[in-house]
């Protein structure tokens, strides 16, 4: 029995070691990770730069604290307004904290600009924020909002993808628009660039702040630094975690100038909140991620993914529903009859496949972002080999029955 809250319902698999895309349990068993700890492995496991980076980081100052000048984190801060749209960076632990500072930041805004009323936020259906009281509200998932108490108020939630009924929603009362550029959690559902800029175009025309989640499509997984960069527009307020740390507990919110001004002293923030150890390990992520030639080779890769995904649908077309997703945050929508928390396990435990479940009977595939063709190429044939033991199993119940 174990002492831990029952919030996940666990595999007993537990790992040893990693290595790149490898990950090994406690028995010696090899594993294809295609799970990357849920987008977070960005760089896969013992990255050499990041375990020399943690190595040496170890030996000098873990933490101080924000009423101190962090210079590790002021180079991240500022490395991240370099390569984006932002101006200025708040750090978190986590995702949902990275949010909050969003929803915050968002609010606030209108808030010193004397618009008191003005703190709705539109939202959509199938989104995955996080999981504090502020982030399911957010998400509207009844699911999670559900025996916790009246959620926070100030949300409404409309369908992905529909323009009109965005602009049905929008009042006097509305603040911002939040959304994932692709929804991870819900079942990997990309939005289409025309569907962002109508977005974009809303806003500007009713003086509202487009804020996107990018916490787990953001940092280089689509094959762009940040997934709305596929639509050429630009948010205001941007929460981004996952895949910052490579593995390191470290989220940020990243927002406009304009935006970011009224977040003045005592408004906002964190003890832990991007703490020297944490932000060295950032760097040294960033590190890589910006290396000329490795965001595109995030792109090829999903390309080659997803013909590889193509190739596997024509042949099972009675167990591929749909493929979906961008990039490396790719997708599987697989028929009713297998659900997909028993088809992650089968490739988990008959394949040595490790892959995450996801909405609408949804396997998702996130692989680290350092994968290769070959990896790729391994990772569908464990999948087919998945299929064809399916359809194996269901011709000998036809003959037996
Ligand atoms: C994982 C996730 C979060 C929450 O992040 P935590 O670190 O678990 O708090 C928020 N939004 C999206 C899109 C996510 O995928």
């Amino acid at each position: 029995m174990s002492a831990l809250y029952g919030t996940y319902a666990r595999s007993p698999l537990a790992f040893e070691r990693g290595e790149g895309v490898r990950l090994f349990s406690q028995d010696g068993t090899r594993y294809l990770d295609f799970h990357a700890g849920i987008a977070v492995n960005a760089l896969g496991h013992a990255d050499p730069h990041l375990v020399d980076t943690l190595k040496s980081a170890a030996e000098k100052v873990w933490h101080t604290s924000n009423v101190f000048t962090i210079p590790e984190q002021e180079r991240l801060g500022q490395r991240l307004v370099d390569a984006t749209f932002a101006d200025a960076v708040f750090f978190t632990n986590s995702g949902a904290e990275a949010l909050e500072c969003a929803i915050k930041t968002a609010r606030h805004y209108f808030w010193a600009k004397g618009e008191t009323d003005r703190y709705e936020i539109i939202a959509f259906t199938g989104s995955f924020h996080g999981r504090t009281l502020g982030t399911i509200a957010a998400a509207g998932n009844p699911h999670y909002v559900e025996g916790f108490g009246p959620p926070l108020e100030g949300f409404v939630h409309v369908a992905p993808g529909d323009l009109e009924a965005v602009d049905a929603a929008i009042t006097s009362r509305t603040c911002a628009i939040l959304i994932e550029p692709v929804q991870g959690e819900g079942g990997v559902t990309a939005m289409t660039p025309e569907f962002m800029r109508g977005l974009r175009a809303l806003c500007d025309k009713h003086g509202m702040l487009l804020v996107l989640d990018e916490v787990q499509c953001g940092y280089g997984r689509t094959g762009k630094f940040f997934a709305h960069e596929w639509s050429g527009i630009e948010p205001d307020v941007m929460a981004v975690a996952k895949g910052i740390g490579g593995g390191f507990p470290l989220g940020a919110c990243l927002a406009k100038g304009e935006v970011s001004k009224s977040m003045v002293p005592g408004t906002h923030g964190s003890t832990y909140g991007g703490n020297p150890l944490a932000c060295t390990i950032g760097n040294a992520v960033l590190d890589r991620i910006l290396e000329p030639g490795f965001i595109p080779h995030v792109d090829q890769m999903g390309q080659k993914l997803a013909w590889h995904l193509q190739q596997l649908q024509q042949r099972f077309p009675h167990y591929i529903v749909e493929l979906r997703g961008k990039g490396l945050l790719a997708g599987i929508k697989i028929a009713d009859s297998v659900p997909v928390r028993d088809f992650v396990a089968r490739l988990r435990d008959d394949h040595q496949m490790l892959t995450q479940g996801a909405g609408e009977n949804v396997v998702r595939l996130l692989p680290p972002l350092i994968i290769t063709e070959a990896d790729i190429a391994e990772a569908a044939e464990k999948i087919g080999d998945a299929f064809a033991a399916l359809d194996a199993e269901t011709a000998h119940e036809h003959v037996t029955a």
